[in-house]
């Protein structure tokens, strides 16, 4: 077979526009056009303008400027320079920027300066699908994910360790001023290296004790104060607790399954639990309607969040968290209330009267409804041993506030209609995560500080959802010739 003539060094008569380059259903094309149809307001609540100023150089466009960051997010570009790079060299961004080569300092200033508005981005990727009725909002499922923070898991400290590195500085201060002060050597005109980066270490040392104690923790990261010691699948490292809400695409209209993100935040507490009344707040704002249904894990399972769940009139599908006790034969739940005595039956047929009221059982504030069995009643009983190994008293039950709600719950739990709901939960939340780590490369977060990191989960979740939508929008131009337009999404067919 004869080898294909190559000519790296080929002048063309009539180049090739950028804009024939690059294919009708490129996601660069998708991106240019939602961020071209951003509405005035939507700039304005950005606190982006989109006229430059009289006097100066021309600055760049801030739509080809955004245009560059979310595409760089789908794509998994996220450092400024590697974009800078892209800039140069990838005929997509050449196409988004209309050969216009923006270095990294300039794509900086505009990431920082508008990197805090990301949250009105992503509402706007919600509402454009929600609108053209892409999304099913009859279910949600909400999970955190643990996010490595930018920082080593070496530069940890508790209080000793810190008092330790501080007197170690101090020392090694003290040695280079004596070194630099030895001599008949004048004096350097600026610090040495060492000397500086000394202080600097001990100035950081003052600020993360001072931080420590302000906010009550055990230990802190010297390189990222405010991220926290998680466990993760690679183990224990400082990390952020990243929490999404997500929603399915409905398959009729999105030709396909998937999912969209619907609220996203970022949280520097490793335990779920209280994240899902905010979340479910932010998931209504996003997309403007309540999800009747909300699928979450055990981690979000407790009383306090039923209770939010049953005022705002939702149904949650969430299994207890693991409790052995839950399962046995003598568990509260399988004791018998009788309105007509205020005394529970238990399964042996013995009465517990209420005995009287208790502020806490030492877990949970109070108050407690106390019923309890006679003591001679129960050391005779079969079930003695099991039920209960109390030598000086009969079995008790402490029966709190939220007991009727949780018993309630852990019934619903039981029956097909709830298990068949759940088992819908990891294939809605872990995909979503699967993406955002593997294919954008959400593994580690770039910036430090927890408002950073909650703008640039912001981004990533609005890239997810961008991509979402040019998928929706690339199957309809696959269908047959159409104007680029977000109003191309199936149903404004
Ligand atoms: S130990 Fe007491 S409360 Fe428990 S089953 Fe036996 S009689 Fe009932």
């Amino acid at each position: 077979m004869p080898l294909r003539p190559m000519n790296r060094d080929q002048a063309w008569l009539l180049p090739p526009t950028l804009d024939e380059l690059l294919p009708d259903d490129h996601p660069a094309r998708f991106v240019a056009a939602f961020v071209d149809g951003l509405d005035h307001s939507t700039w304005a609540d950005m606190g982006i303008g989109l006229e430059g100023d009289a006097m100066g150089a021309p600055a760049y466009n801030p739509r080809a400027l955004l245009s560059i960051w979310l595409y760089g997010f789908m794509t998994g570009i996220r450092s400024c320079r590697k974009l800078e790079a892209a800039c140069r060299d990838q005929i997509s961004f050449l196409w988004l920027t209309g050969w216009q080569h923006p270095d990294h300092n300039t794509l900086w200033r505009f990431y920082q300066a508008h990197r805090h508005a990301m949250r009105t981005l992503l509402k706007h990727t919600v509402r454009t699908a929600v609108g053209v009725g892409l999304v099913d909002l009859a279910v949600q499922a909400i999970d955190g994910t643990k996010v490595a923070a930018n920082a080593a898991g070496d530069r940890t400290y508790d209080e000793a360790g810190l008092e330790r590195l501080l007197a170690r500085t101090d020392a090694a201060i003290q040695e280079l001023e004596a070194q630099n002060e030895g001599g008949d050597d004048p004096p350097p005109p600026r610090l040495p290296e060492e000397l500086h980066q000394a202080q600097v270490l001990r100035e950081r040392v003052h600020c993360a004790m001072e931080h420590l104690t302000q906010q009550g923790l055990r230990r802190v990261n010297l390189t990222d104060e405010d991220a926290r010691l998680m466990k993760g699948r690679q183990g224990i490292m400082p990390a952020y607790n990243a929490q999404t809400m997500v929603s399915p695409l409905d398959p009729a209209q999105a030709s396909g399954s998937g999912m969209l993100i619907t609220a996203a935040d970022v949280v520097n507490t490793a335990a779920d639990s209280a994240q899902l009344p905010p979340m479910l707040e932010e998931s209504e704002e996003m997309t403007g309607a309540r999800v009747p249904v909300t699928l979450a894990d055990g981690g979000y399972h407790t009383a306090a969040n039923l209770e939010a769940g049953a005022r705002r009139g939702d149904v949650f599908v969430m299994p207890e968290r693991y409790h052995p006790g839950v399962q046995g034969p003598y568990f509260k739940d399988r004791f018998i209330y009788d309105a007509a005595t205020d005394s529970y039956v238990c399964p042996q047929g013995q009465r517990l009267p209420f005995r009287g009221l208790r502020r806490n059982n030492g877990k949970m504030p109070g108050p407690f409804r106390v019923y309890r069995a006679s003591r001679t009643v129960c050391r005779v009983c079969p079930a003695y041993g099991v039920c209960t190994k109390d030598k000086h008293s009969g079995r008790a039950l402490w029966i709190g506030p939220s007991d009727t709600l949780l018993r309630k719950h852990r019934q619903w739990m039981t029956t097909e209609v709830a298990k068949r709901w759940y088992a819908r939960r990891k294939g809605l939340i872990e995909p979503v995560f699967g993406i955002l780590k593997e294919q954008l490369g959400a593994r580690r977060f770039l910036l430090r500080g927890l408002a950073n990191v909650r703008a640039e989960f912001m981004m990533l979740a609005t890239a997810f959802n961008l991509r979402v939508l040019w998928r929706a929008w690339a199957s309809h131009q696959s269908q047959g010739p159409a104007e680029l337009s977000l109003a191309n999404l199936p149903a404004r067919m």
